[in-house]
């Protein structure tokens, strides 16, 4: 029965598999092509619109096309040993590293701001230490079709910006050549990198018109081709997902029948032969009585596990003081008998976007865990919860044996028990239930715990 499971992270349709398609998919490209993809493709992800993308697309473009472009003048800078001017081109290098950083990280107007601004003042100062045979300024004339690119044509302000910015800069070039003389470079060396120069601007040219006209034809269908693709296995393991589940819930389903067969024929055989048979038999037949139960059990837990997410009503607005007090209700007799309590030092909050009966299978689990696997003599639980922007957080704590730390993740896979059934009662489902609840809230559930002092179990729900 066991080996019909995979741990719940495979069974269920997570983030993970799409992560994983990607990986598919990346493994077959080239991986120049792949690594490639990828830098334009930072940050450009998580954004909404095609429109936006593309600009993060675009900056990306530009900033990696700078960065290939300086390299050689750092080989350059160092073979002649002028440090000024090293000092100046790796300036703009790392200012258009930084740019890629900041689109990852989901600063997309930043990044492009940021781009103008290190291409022009930066490139500004690296093409005044190289002199002014090097015919630097053509790429402040490069640097005016830029804001065209990498801004949306509504941002008017920035457009404004970016044009303003080398026009300046070209008007004052001649006025600041003079104060670089210095660190100049020497007449040979301009007329070697006037050559360089005109072949890297006329690169930088080619490949900004390129984006210009191309980029929304080309690119965009070859992302759009990958994300298809993805789609397509992504949906082949949303479906052999569901197939599985499927094929579990109609297993067990079907099981479940005999299985209550055999207990109900024990439960006659006891009753109407239990006087004259030899103790022994009636000791066996406690056992397979027993065993006939348990199965009954474990066959309950795997159907309330295949069937979280299926047939679920519209999602209503679920007082969560409700479903602890209807917890605490119906273990009243448990409570009463072992001295234990259920605390909710705060009132719970009212959570919208979730089903009363799935977060009543967390709160049931997670507080029946807590006073199972207790042997104080007053077990005690304590339910938590604060809220921040997206998610809430609710913990709750008890005081029982504690779980070592190194069950950090297996403690939620199916059937996973740290006790024998002799010990503690339980079909090592009810964590992995409470897993695949919060996941479909799109939350994550974790503990921490100390030996012998007991365990805090964290689950979040995001709020809408
Ligand atoms: P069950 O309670 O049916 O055994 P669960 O999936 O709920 O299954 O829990 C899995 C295992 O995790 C338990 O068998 C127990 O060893 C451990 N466990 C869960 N909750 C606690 C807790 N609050 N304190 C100590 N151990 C716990």
């Amino acid at each position: 029965m066991a080996k019909l499971y995979e741990p719940t992270s495979q069974l269920t349709f997570t983030d993970n598999q799409s992560e994983y398609a990607q990986k598919v998919q990346a493994n077959e490209m080239n991986p120049f092509k792949s690594v490639y993809l990828s830098l334009l493709n930072l940050g450009a992800q998580n954004l909404q619109t095609k429109r936006q993308k593309k600009y993060v697309r675009i900056t990306n473009f530009v900033a990696i096309v700078t960065v290939l472009g300086t390299l050689s003048y750092l080989v350059f800078a160092t073979f002649w040993e002028n440090w000024h001017w090293l000092l100046a081109t790796l300036s703009l290098t790392v200012t258009c590293i930084g740019v890629l950083f900041l689109n990852s990280w989901g600063k997309a107007t930043l990044a492009s701001v940021t781009f103008v601004l290190g291409f022009n003042l930066l490139g500004f100062l690296t093409i005044l230490i190289m002199g002014p045979h090097t015919l630097g300024t053509n790429y402040l004339f490069i640097a005016l079709i830029i804001p065209f690119l990498i801004f949306d044509i509504k941002q008017r302000g920035l457009v404004i910006f970016g044009i303003t910015l080398p026009l300046s800069l070209i008007y004052v070039f001649d006025y600041a050549v003079p104060f670089f003389t210095l660190y100049q470079l020497t007449a040979e060396q301009q007329l070697i990198m006037q050559k360089l120069g005109i072949v890297l601007q006329c690169i930088l040219l080619l490949s900004s018109v390129y984006q210009l006209v191309f980029y929304s034809n080309k690119t965009e269908k070859e992302l759009e081709n990958s994300n298809g693709q993805m789609q397509l296995q992504t949906s082949e393991l949303k479906r052999s997902n569901s197939d599985l589940e499927q094929f579990a819930y109609i297993i067990s389903h079907d099981l479940k029948a005999p299985v209550r067969n055999i207990s109900s024929f024990m439960n006659l055989l006891v009753n109407k032969y239990g006087k004259t048979m030899e103790p022994e038999a009636r000791e066996f037949i406690g056992y397979s009585h027993n065993g006939a139960k348990r199965l009954e059990r474990l066959i309950d837990d795997v159907l309330a596990y295949c069937r979280i997410g299926t047939n679920l009503p519209k999602t209503v607005p679920v007082n969560l003081n409700d479903v602890v007090n209807t917890i605490r209700f119906e273990s009243r007799e448990k409570l009463g008998a072992n001295n234990a309590s259920i605390n909710v030092p705060k009132e719970l909050p009212v959570v919208n976007n979730v089903h009363a009966s799935l977060m009543y299978h967390v709160f049931q689990n997670l507080i029946g865990n807590g006073l199972k696997f207790n042997k104080k003599e007053k077990p005690e639980i304590n339910i938590n919860w604060s809220d921040s922007l997206n998610y809430f957080t609710f913990s709750v704590s008890d005081n029982g044996i504690g779980i070592s730390k190194e069950y950090s993740t297996t403690i939620f896979q199916m059937f996973k028990r740290l006790h024998s059934e002799q010990e503690y009662d339980g079909t090592g489902i009810g964590l992995a239930i409470c897993k695949k609840i919060v996941e479909y809230y799109h939350g994550e559930v974790w503990f921490d715990s100390v030996a012998g002092e007991g365990t805090t179990f964290h689950f979040t729900i995001r709020k809408f």
